[in-house]
């Protein structure tokens, strides 16, 4: 079913979602504060809107897709937010990784003007986005995610109701641990084989087809040999959810040792210079205790 789809937050994943959303047969209006990611969806055939309020006013479904916590509570309940334009029956489904604490605060808030509220982060990056191949995990009430499958479908391949508002992006904290952790070992390993001076190449063919293949050694091992640390997913990001990782954990009594150094690790390379490159950049951070580079023979 084609909806009138509102989507705020148009940056690296926001984008290419919004694009898909139009090629699947949707009515978008846009808004960010980035006046240039407007224009390019102007372009391509989108509306802008002049607030988050107008683009609620303009749209059964509203998406947003911001950096952090305090961006969605600014757009969604602040001044000229979503929920000042948003109709009775009208469903928001916020893509952003976020804090469970904030998206059930969120869920509340839309709830006592009737509004409907998911929470729905996304797992897979840019080619994801891009290709309309995202996992997207689902927290929220089951007929108000029924009803918005046509607009999830449009951005996404395995789309999973996990539980209640909350849900999606505490299973989103989940993923960030396992996804960036896997990083973390692979840099590891990388730096050893590097120092002790076999091919690389040839060490990643070896070893893709076993136990130790996975989608975040299939994505990184050839950036990482190109030398390409352009974000896809930035330290930046990836630093802000393990952080959430960690504050979450200690409010519910859950040590992470490993999640917690990885913390320190993004703070080194933070201090390196290095918030704006991709998570693959972990690699560097090792590189320099060891004093090798992963790089082609
Ligand atoms: P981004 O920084 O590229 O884009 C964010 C956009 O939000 C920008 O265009 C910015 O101008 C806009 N924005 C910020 N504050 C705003 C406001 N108050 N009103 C309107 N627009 C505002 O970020 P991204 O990489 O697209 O990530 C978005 C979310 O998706 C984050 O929560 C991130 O953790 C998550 N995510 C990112 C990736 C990835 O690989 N980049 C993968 C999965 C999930």
């Amino acid at each position: 079913m084609e909806r009138k789809v509102g989507f705020i937050g148009l940056g690296i994943m926001g984008k290419p979602m919004t694009l898909n959303l139009m090629k699947a047969g949707h009515t978008l209006t846009v808004f960010d504060l980035n006046q240039e990611a407007v224009s390019s969806l102007v372009e391509a055939g989108a509306t802008a809107a002049a607030s988050p309020k107008k683009v609620a006013e303009n749209s059964d479904v509203i998406i947003t897709m911001l950096p952090a916590s305090k961006h969605v509570q600014e757009v969604v309940l602040g001044e000229n937010g979503v929920l000042e334009g948003a109709k009775e029956g009208s469903v928001i489904i916020d893509m952003s990784s976020i804090t469970p604490e904030v998206s059930k605060e969120l869920a509340a808030e839309a709830a006592k003007k009737g509004v409907g509220m998911l929470d729905a982060p996304v797992s897979g990056g840019e080619p994801k986005a891009i290709d309309g191949t995202l996992a997207i995990m689902v927290g929220g009430n089951e007929d108000v995610f029924e009803s918005v499958q046509s607009v999830l479908y449009g951005m996404g391949k395995d789309v999973t109701l996990v539980g209640d508002n909350g849900c999606g992006v505490t299973a989103k904290l989940a993923n960030q641990i396992i996804v960036n952790l896997n990083i973390a070992a692979m840099s590891e390993a990388l730096v050893l084989a590097a120092k002790a001076g076999i091919n690389i190449e040839k060490m990643y063919q070896a070893i893709r087809g076993g136990l130790a293949g996975s989608t975040v050694l299939d994505a990184k091992v050839p950036m990482i040999l190109d030398r390409n640390f352009v974000a896809g997913g930035s330290i930046a990001i990836n630093m802000k959810d393990i952080t959430n990782v960690m504050d979450t954990a200690h409010e519910i009594g859950v040590p992470l040792p490993l999640s917690s150094q990885l913390l320190e690790i993004f703070h080194a390379l933070k201090v390196d210079g290095k918030i704006k490159d991709d998570h693959g950049s972990i690699v560097r951070y090792y590189e320099k205790l060891a004093n090798v580079e992963v790089k082609r023979v």
